[in-house]
């Protein structure tokens, strides 16, 4: 199928974007890669009348480090983070989950933005940006304000922007390598595919190997992305060790936010037993990792 007819319009700040989103009110869309929009438009799922294209807003493209954290530019594209020395040196599960999303094609058009907003509760960067504590800076008619990656994603596809707002900046805090385990780990149907369930840990440990703070966050489990805090919580003050691991895979699977639906792709109870399964497959991973690189 073809997209129903649309106006396009073409700004260079992202003053003329609020302004243009101002203008054509609710029936205007902004389009960064076009990955997720176009199909949704060539399948009339999405019928916007007026395209905003933010693509010639080149400020909107940058990664830095500020302190500790990675400050990246909405319009981002998927495939620069996944490459960048900057992000696999301070980040380097983002790095990792990137290259799981699609295939090159995709990443190389694909924006941080884009992948946020559209908030898909399988999709890897919202998934590892709730690991990862992740803010959103946010654009509108009245300000800038930011939210939280826990409250960001408001259900399956819907995220907290409104439709006059623009989605600006992502920081992420960095993560110290000698004191950091973490892994990215999912299930799906062939490599690149949507995941079925997704599993990202960043565990914070101390000199001696303690966890000090756990964030594990799942995804294809809930509308949104969730954060397993009854494991996370098991995990903070203990030894890594396998025993324990496996009992915070249990509680992760047992928690009451991990509530999936059954579709055609898996039922309820395969991707319940897989949150289980990851959980326990990532914190290994990590751990083992982490272990491996001293
Ligand atoms: C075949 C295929 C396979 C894919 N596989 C995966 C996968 O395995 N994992 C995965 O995570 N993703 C996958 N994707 C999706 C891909 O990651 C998309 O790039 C991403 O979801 C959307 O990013 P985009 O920049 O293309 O956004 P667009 O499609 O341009 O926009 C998506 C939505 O976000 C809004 N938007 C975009 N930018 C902003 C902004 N700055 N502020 C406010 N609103 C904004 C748009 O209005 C729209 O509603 C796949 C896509 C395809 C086509």
């Amino acid at each position: 199928m073809k997209p129903t007819a649309f106006e396009y319009f073409t700004p260079s700040t992202v003053q003329e974007a609020l302004q243009l989103l101002e203008s054509q009110g609710d029936e205007a869309k902004i389009i960064a890669g076009g990955q997720s929009l176009v199909a949704m438009m060539n399948f009339r799922a999405a019928r916007p009348e007026a395209l905003i294209d933010i693509n010639n807003i080149k400020d909107l493209d940058y990664i830095r480090e500020e302190e500790d954290e990675l400050v990246i530019g909405a319009l981002t594209r998927e495939r620069t983070l996944e490459v960048s020395p900057l992000v696999k040196e301070k980040c380097p599960i983002l790095a990792k989950a990137i290259t799981h999303i699609g295939h090159l094609p995709i990443r190389f058009r694909g924006t941080i933005g884009g992948t946020l907003v559209h908030a898909d509760p399988t999709a890897e960067i919202p998934i590892t940006s709730v690991a990862l504590d992740a803010k959103m800076k946010i654009a509108g008619p009245s300000g800038e304000r930011v939210l939280n990656a826990g409250e960001f994603f408001l259900t399956y596809l819907t995220s907290a922007i409104e439709e006059n707002e623009l989605l600006v900046e992502v920081r992420i805090p960095t993560l110290p390598p000698k004191t950091t385990a973490w892994s990215y780990v999912d299930i799906s149907r062939r490599f690149g595919d949507f995941a079925i369930v997704a599993v990202a840990s960043v565990l914070s440990l101390d000199n001696d190997g303690v966890c000090k703070e756990a964030r594990i966050a799942m995804g294809g489990v809930a509308p949104t992305p969730v954060r397993a805090k009854e494991a996370e919580a098991l995990l903070a003050g203990q030894k890594i060790t396998d025993s324990i691991i496996e009992e915070a895979a249990i509680k992760a699977a047992e928690s009451d936010d991990v509530d999936p639906d059954s579709d055609y792709h898996a039922t309820a109870e395969y991707r319940k037993a897989m949150t289980k399964v990851l959980t326990q497959r990532g914190l290994k991973e990590a751990w083992t990792n982490f272990e491996g690189s001293k």
